[in-house]
């Protein structure tokens, strides 16, 4: 029993040091918020909100099939943006990419100075006509009841794009003159890709040898009861984007009466093939745009929480379990695996030959469509299936920095408009215009000053979007700040 004392007190020891040392970086884990001064709000007038009324009603859809694009929707929007926003249309340069989709150009007086790019889109996606009974108001009505606005487009994107006009129209009546010189993409079919506008116009400043300080595309935006631990609203800056390719698996093998199967058949094959797929998914990581978003909130939380998040390398695993439980969560720990598409047979009595399904993987920063495709290969690794990649892919973007003047900017005037809400870096997992600029800025940011909680989230791209005239109000408020705050001293 003596013998024993010695070492049940060095344990005790070690115990006390380890304790001390989660409880030192749990005090030392300082909030990073910005605590800005409050600026006084902006006045937005009737007529504002009008035009974005206006600008919902104009149906300019990217469909499905390109045989039903409305080219005339798209031409009036053009004619929209010219008579509603002449000084913008007149003081700014503009160019027209492929017919509908357009970049402004606003000067600025210090051409030393590197400019700053504000992208949105035009089009939106369709509204499914058996779904339109479900719609308590016209999708294409732009209607204001209650002090919501009303529409497909209202959230996704129209929002970005008549804030961004907005505040640019009321900075010229203001007279500003900005010193460091501002670009305008409006991509006019983000919702199918981009290629012919945001790619189009990203690969015409590049030969323009344009290098932008920051760029600031949708993505991101103001989530309200939705981060766990925290009660206050938080504004997500999107830091990167998660990657996006689709694997198509194929078996031929003989088919043949089902009266006499053979031992496996093709959909045996491919059904083994998925659930290996699904059974074994990607490894959950911290990647750095999630330790982005601890080192921002992790300070904000009850002390619990704070203790973990300050002491990520010993929870890691803890921290990954905890986003791993929801399905938004676990998109932002891991390279997902989604089955989309599964096809096979025509008739109950006849084994098919083939069968085919389609996987979906969204890709986490850290890894690229080869490595997922190789890792796919090698859990498969059955010679009868063959593998191929889908038309639409995308790598993850780089991953852009938060102690750049881009995001500080971006957190400033947050805390200016919104002086109640926490700011943190994050990760967008679905794919942005914004990706087709790559090569025009180190510094691409995704936020828009909007607010998402679980009663509208689920609205855009879905049924009823619908938006509150003050998000309406905030977003031109933003813009504003935003642009005085980036091109001004
Ligand atoms: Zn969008």
């Amino acid at each position: 029993m003596k013998r024993l004392k010695k070492p049940i007190l060095s344990l005790t020891a070690l115990l006390v040091i380890f304790i001390a040392y989660l409880l030192f970086n749990a005090f030392s884990f300082k909030s990073v918020q910005i605590k800005a001064d409050p600026v006084a709000k902006l006045e937005i007038d009737a007529m504002s909100i009008e035009n974005f009324s206006n600008a919902i009603k104009i149906k300019t859809v990217s469909p499905e099939n390109e045989i039903d694009f409305d080219s005339i929707q798209f031409h009036d929007f053009n004619t929209f943006l010219k008579r509603t926003y002449p000084l913008a249309d007149s003081i700014l340069e503009k160019k027209t990419f492929n017919s509908f989709s357009f970049l402004y150009k606003w000067n600025g007086s210090d051409t030393s100075l590197k400019p700053i790019v504000l992208m949105a889109h035009l089009d939106v996606v369709p509204v499914i006509e058996e779904n339109l009974p479900d719609w308590k108001h016209n999708p294409f009505g732009g209607e204001i009841i209650n002090d919501t606005i009303w529409g497909r487009g209202t959230i996704d994107d129209k929002i970005g794009v008549i804030g961004i006009i907005e505040s640019i129209e009321l900075l010229l009546k203001q007279h500003f003159k900005p010193q460091r010189s501002i670009y305008v993409v409006l991509g006019h079919d983000e919702e199918i890709g981009g290629l012919r506008g945001a790619k189009t116009m990203g690969e015409f400043l590049k030969e323009e040898k344009v290098k932008a300080e920051f760029v600031i595309d949708e993505g991101g935006s103001i989530v309200q009861q939705m981060v766990p631990g925290i009660d206050k609203d938080v504004a997500l800056i999107g830091i990167a984007e998660k990657g996006f390719v689709s694997l198509k698996l194929s078996v031929k093998l003989e088919g043949g009466h089902s009266s006499m199967p053979e031992k496996e058949t093709a959909i045996d094959v491919l059904s083994d093939a998925i659930v290996k797929l699904k059974k074994t998914p990607f490894p959950a990581t911290i990647s750095p745009p999630i330790e982005g978003f601890i080192k921002y909130l992790g300070p904000e939380m009850p002390f619990v929480n704070k203790l973990v998040f300050a002491n990520k390398s010993i929870f890691s695993s803890v921290i990954t379990s905890i986003y791993e439980k929801s399905a938004s969560g676990n998109a932002l720990v891991r390279t997902t695996t989604s089955p989309t598409v599964f096809n096979s047979g025509v008739k109950d009595n006849i084994i098919p030959q083939s069968a085919n399904a389609t996987v979906n993987f969204r890709i986490i920063p850290g890894e690229t469509i080869a490595t997922v495709t190789a890792r796919v290969k090698q859990l498969v690794s059955d010679d009868r299936i063959s593998i191929s990649t889908g038309e639409f892919t995308s790598e993850p973007s780089k991953v852009s920095r938060t102690d750049s003047f881009g995001f500080e900017t971006l957190h400033k005037t947050i805390s200016e408009i919104f002086p109640e809400v926490l700011v943190t870096p994050y990760l967008v997992v679905g794919a942005t215009d914004s990706r087709h600029l790559n090569d025009i800025s180190d510094n691409i940011y995704r936020f828009s000053a909007t607010t998402l909680n679980k009663g509208n989230i689920k609205s855009f791209h879905g049924l009823n979007e619908r938006l509150p005239v003050s998000d309406f109000k905030n977003s031109i408020r933003f813009y504003h700040q935003l642009i005085k705050n980036s091109t001004s001293k």
